[in-house]
């Protein structure tokens, strides 16, 4: 799995930290919901 390989060169910790950044939103800072990748606060879509 793509996960799993990210984490076996770079560590948990980075990965950790690129997850958080994937699901923050970059325009409220708000928590993306996993679901339908869109913000909880400001319901901004992420594509990707
Ligand atoms: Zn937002």
């Amino acid at each position: 799995m793509e996960n799993s390989e990210f984490v076996r060169k770079h560590g948990l910790e980075a990965f950790m930290e690129q997850q958080k950044e994937k699901y923050t939103c970059s325009k409220c800072g708000g928590i993306i919901s996993i679901h339908d990748r869109k913000c909880s606060e400001c319901q901004a879509k992420m594509d990707d």
